[in-house]
């Protein structure tokens, strides 16, 4: 066992060379005069779990919609693997691909059974022939154990279908990242941990995730490393079993006492 995770790491290591996935510098932004995130500087290593958590309000949506280039920055740098990016970046279009995403509402397209939402984005922004495109979303569907729902509809499938459906059509990008943005908030409690193990499996194939959430049980299972935004700043950060257990700033404190 303790060999084979050796193994394991020095593979990593060997892949990735040691250099972050992901690098935030000094990242501020506004809306207006209101600052919403606050000289964020962050760095996620390849293949690590990072579940960020933080009352609402504390710039947790708009720091992935910023990694994500849906939203800019008004200061500071962002690089994904390697490549620094900004709005004005020739290479905008490519790094948006390396970089999957899932809401917390899962905007499938109502009109398209669910292998057309799959292999949408394939043909549309990869220009993959109809074919080759059939076969990726099958394996994608698969993945996430939604193969005989393919030619229905998204208004007869569960929220967690739903939300299975939206995490494998972010997959069919192939993307380097994925960001999940409370992907089960919206859920009836019951079908939370369909879409939780998806996640879970995801993790363990190795996919480089951050995670906004507020199921700790999943935190506490899955994430190398746990952030506490509070005003748009990290104020805390930590393993899982530091930060839950023995929070150092008080508003973490507070925070996960009325959480937990
Ligand atoms: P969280 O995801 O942690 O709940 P958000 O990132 O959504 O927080 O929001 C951070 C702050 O930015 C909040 O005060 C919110 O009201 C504000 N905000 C978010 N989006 C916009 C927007 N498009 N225009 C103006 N203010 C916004
Ligand atoms: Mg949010």
């Amino acid at each position: 066992m303790n060999q084979a995770n050796t193994v394991l790491e020095n593979d990593i290591n060997q892949e990735t060379d040691g250099k972050p996935m992901i690098t935030i510098n000094d990242l501020s932004k506004w809306y207006g005069k209101l600052k919403v995130l606050s000289n964020i500087n962050l760095e996620v290593a390849p293949q690590e779990v990072v579940v960020v958590i933080g009352a609402s309000g504390s710039g947790k949506s708009t720091l992935l919609r910023c990694i994500n280039f849906l939203e800019k920055a008004q200061k500071g740098t962002i690089n994904i693997d390697g490549v620094q990016v900004t709005h004005k970046s020739k290479n905008l279009h490519q790094v948006r691909k390396d970089v999957g995403m899932v809401f917390q509402h899962f905007n499938l397209f109502p009109h398209m059974t669910v292998m057309n939402n799959v292999i949408e984005g394939l043909i549309q922004v990869k220009h993959m022939k109809r074919g080759d495109a059939l076969e990726l979303g099958a394996e994608m569907l698969e993945k996430v154990g939604m193969s005989d729902k393919a030619e229905v509809y998204p208004s007869v499938i569960s929220g967690g279908q739903k939300q299975r459906v939206a995490i494998a059509r972010a997959l069919a990008m192939n993307p380097k990242i994925m960001l999940f943005d409370e992907p089960t908030s919206a859920l009836d409690p019951e079908l939370v941990g369909e879409v939780l193990l998806v996640m879970k499996d995801l993790a363990k194939e190795g996919m480089t995730m951050m995670v906004v959430t507020h199921e700790m049980g999943f935190a506490q299972e899955v994430a190398d490393r746990v952030i506490y935004m509070d005003e748009g700043q990290i104020i805390e950060e930590g393993k899982p079993e530091d930060v839950f257990s023995n929070p150092q700033n008080e508003r973490t404190q507070a925070f996960l006492s009325h959480i937990l």
